[in-house]
């Protein structure tokens, strides 16, 4: 391992990147992880740190009922985000599409028919609290093969 990787890798893992994409909700649910990032709930002060790169992301956060042009997008987004990597559907609309799901609509729920889900935030919108614990549940998946090279 080289002496800038095994920088990279001491740095994260000691803190979670999170990346996140809006695959066609209302937007409801964004408001909410934005929220996670104002001084109020203030994420980083957890190690958390949201940035719109995939490729040096962790956690993949994804709203939205998957509507068509997401078929091929989010896959190639997913297949960006090194290993260990977890996504999180958050909101109703990516576990079950929500008020989208009618008959003849165009969405195509639930996101984990997609990419693999490993942990789902219900609600309409959730609370951010519900979100960053979300997150945080998943940080010993996230950071596993971080402390197992380094050991
Ligand atoms: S779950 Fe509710 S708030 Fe979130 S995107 Fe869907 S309709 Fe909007």
């Amino acid at each position: 391992m080289s002496f800038l990787q095994s920088i990279k890798n001491s740095v994260r893992s000691k803190s979670i990147h999170v990346s996140y994409v809006n695959v066609g909700s209302c937007n409801g649910c964004d408001i909410e992880v934005l929220a996670m990032l104002a001084p109020r709930y203030d994420i980083e002060q957890y190690g958390i740190y949201v940035h719109n790169n995939p490729r040096e992301a962790d956690v993949l956060l994804v709203t939205g009922a998957f509507t068509p042009q997401w078929e091929d997008k989010l896959k190639s987004i997913w297949d960006k985000i090194p290993e260990p990597k977890v996504a999180i559907a958050i909101g109703n609309c990516p576990i079950s599409g929500c008020v989208f799901n009618r008959r003849g609509s165009y969405v195509d729920p639930p996101v984990a028919k997609h990419i693999p889900i490993a942990a789902e935030v219900p609600g309409c919108p959730p609370r951010p609290t519900e979100i960053l614990n979300a997150v945080l549940s998943l940080a010993p998946l996230v950071f596993k093969d971080y402390e197992e090279k380094q050991s």
